[in-house]
């Protein structure tokens, strides 16, 4: 028999289980308390359920672990952990300290099969799903890193789907762990504080608006389908027509709009004509732009424009009146910037345990 793993179990699939051995509703939110907000590595620590009720749990569930095998800092303070995962796959998870928010990325696949051009993921194949709690553990491993002690969530405050992977290529695993991160008596993140990034698979933007309604953010890096689909294989299936449709069915807000990111390529799509095409595209919609100049990387034929065609293209986009954010890059000198990660072990020397997050360190 397989045993499920209860950190990806709802609380109507934990009900069911219960139920199952006659166990009532209210024991499901226990074990949420225990495993989110206590953040407990075995099911005999869960003190307040019956014995016999945890005898039962041990004989078809067990508490996922994700394994730290390494940690590097980048001098801006951006922190990358890489995982195992139990069949021996590994993904990254970057925390991204600003001023006032610690964002953590989550991954969401192993590898990727968008393919987008400018990105490192992409260019390494895909190798498998994430399941809805290899995705929620991400964050519970590094809330234990950042503070063994205490409960819950650490201090993260902000959650971005935008690590390996596509968040919408793995819709079912995606919307379960994004249900588990927003209990109340778990993780509490608010839907305003999970934010859903995605190369723009049309359908499933609509169906996660239906569903859950969390922040959403397009990678967009082009305002003209000759473009977008020369950079994104997706913009072949999801035109940009089709992508925005997409977009105005999804329950936005002037309070809370959705992100257009855009990559700045170097002669690609910086010029002012780009900005007056981009301002058309979605000007109509609740919309703010992150623009983000290309992060250079030695594999990547790509180049960042030069400071005054940023500053000019801000410039014609907020002349049109939209909100534009210019997106400081971080964590360059580590590979954990946008469209870095590979999920790769490189450079592992020593094992040490950590007492404090029970995982296991190379260096
Ligand atoms: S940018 Fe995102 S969707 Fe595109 S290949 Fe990279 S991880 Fe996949």
């Amino acid at each position: 028999m397989i045993k499920l793993n209860l950190k990806g179990l709802t609380r109507s699939e934990l009900v069911e289980q219960l139920a199952g051995i006659g166990k009532e509703r209210y024991r499901a939110d226990q074990i949420i308390r225990w495993l989110y907000l206590q953040r407990v590595k075995d099911i005999n620590s869960m003190n307040n359920l019956s014995r016999s009720c945890r005898e039962h749990l041990q004989g078809v569930a067990f508490i996922g672990q994700l394994v730290l095998l390494k940690e590097q800092k980048s001098q801006d303070g951006t922190r990358k952990f890489l995982f195992q995962l139990d069949d021996g796959q590994t993904i990254e998870t970057v925390l991204i300290p600003d001023q006032d928010r610690l964002t953590l990325c989550i991954s969401t696949q192993v590898g990727c099969r968008m393919g987008c051009r400018f990105c490192l993921t992409g260019g390494s194949g895909f190798k498998r799903q994430l399941t809805a709690a290899e995705i929620v553990d991400q964050v519970i491993q590094v809330a234990g890193i950042l503070d063994p002690e205490s409960r819950a969530r650490g201090d993260i405050s902000n959650i971005v789907l935008m690590g390996m992977g596509e968040p919408l290529d793995n819709f079912a695993q995606v919307l379960k762990a994004l249900e588990i991160l927003l209990y109340d008596d778990g993780l509490q993140f608010s839907r305003r504080r999970l934010t859903l990034s995605t190369c723009g698979l049309a359908p499933e933007i609509i169906k996660l608006g239906q569903k859950m309604n969390v922040a959403l953010a397009i990678s967009l890096n082009a305002a003209d389908d000759k473009l977008r689909s020369e950079l994104m294989p997706i913009n072949r299936r999801y035109n940009l027509r089709t992508l925005l449709a997409a977009c105005r069915r999804y329950p936005a807000t002037n309070q809370r709009r959705i992100t257009f990111e855009y990559i700045l390529f170097a002669g690609l799509n910086d010029a002012p004509a780009d900005a007056e095409r981009l301002a058309a595209l979605i000007g109509d919609l609740p919309a703010k732009i992150n623009l983000i100049p290309f992060n250079e990387h030695p594999e990547l034929s790509f180049r960042r424009p030069q400071p005054q065609k940023i500053a000019a293209f801000v410039n014609c986009l907020q002349q049109h009146g939209l909100m534009v954010m210019t997106r400081k890059s971080k964590g360059g000198d580590i590979s954990a910037a946008c469209g870095q990660l590979r999920g790769e072990v490189v450079n592992c020397v020593t094992i040490q345990p950590n007492p404090g997050s029970g995982a296991v360190f190379l260096r």
